[in-house]
């Protein structure tokens, strides 16, 4: 039997053992912070959203708009922070603003644009609060030796870690946007450590020019011990609160 009080328990024991798993990475790392957790919710109904805010979750993370937008709307508690995770296109970039703390998945200057365009809109309805951004950066390059430039593993969507300067430049000089700082999904196939390594430089080389922005979002289920390790400030936990996501939505 699957009650409400099953899913209540099931889920703060899920919470208690990664948010264990979260502390022993950071002493193993000798550092004095703990980094934040998003709790993945996506493909999860809402209802889970609010049991989760009963266990004191603040912060929750989804990433297609249709879904998030439903249950921003259904859970209606402004205390709770939607961050936006997934790749955005920029007709969404409205709505998002509607109910988004954060966007992640920040990755070309169109988007930038779009996102400034929607706060300012949005801002002078509501007065809401500047979109906090980061940048997501494609990791790809991170596990190939010279000689295997394009016979890597594929890419997770983001910008090349060239082009991250102009974008955090852009995101500063945009009213209504705040810079974070820098996201990444750790390719598979390649090594987490590596590819989070690799971020870490990215997010030093962003901070230089913007120090205000040193949050580095990175970590998931699989891999939260290695991004704590490399300075995550932000991770995306999903499947190892929740339980596994169904396979067809
Ligand atoms: C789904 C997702 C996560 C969470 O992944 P889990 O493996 O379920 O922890 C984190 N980040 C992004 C961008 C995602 O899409």
């Amino acid at each position: 039997m699957n009650t409400l009080d099953d899913r209540t328990s099931q889920l703060a024991d899920n919470l208690a053992s990664v948010n264990a798993r979260i502390r022993r990475a950071a002493d193993a790392a000798d550092r004095a912070d703990v980094p934040a957790l998003i709790v993945v919710t996506k493909f999860h109904p809402a209802a889970d959203v609010t049991l989760l805010r009963g266990l004191g979750v603040a912060d929750v993370g989804e990433n297609r708009d249709q879904e998030a937008a439903a249950k921003a709307a259904a859970v209606a508690d402004p205390a709770l922070r939607w961050h936006f995770i997934g790749q955005l296109q920029g007709n969404k970039a409205k709505s998002v603003v509607q109910y988004a703390h954060s966007v992640h998945s920040v990755d070309r200057a169109s988007l930038v644009a779009a996102l400034g365009r929607a706060v300012a809109v949005q801002q002078d309805r509501d007065g809401r609060a500047p979109l906090e951004c980061f940048i997501q950066v494609d990791l790809s390059q991170s596990g190939r030796s010279g000689g295997e430039r394009g016979a890597g593993p594929r890419g997770r969507g983001g910008a090349a870690p060239s082009d991250v300067p102009a974008l955090a430049d852009a995101v500063a000089d945009t009213p209504g946007l705040s810079l974070a700082g820098v996201m990444a999904v750790a390719p598979l196939g390649v090594d987490p450590a590596a590819a989070f390594a690799l971020l870490a430089r990215v997010s030093a080389a962003v901070v230089a020019q913007h120090p205000g922005a040193a949050a580095i979002s990175a970590g998931m289920s699989q891999d939260l011990e290695q991004a704590i390790a490399a300075g995550a400030t932000h991770l995306r936990v999903g499947s190892d609160i929740l339980g596994p996501r169904p396979a067809v939505r």
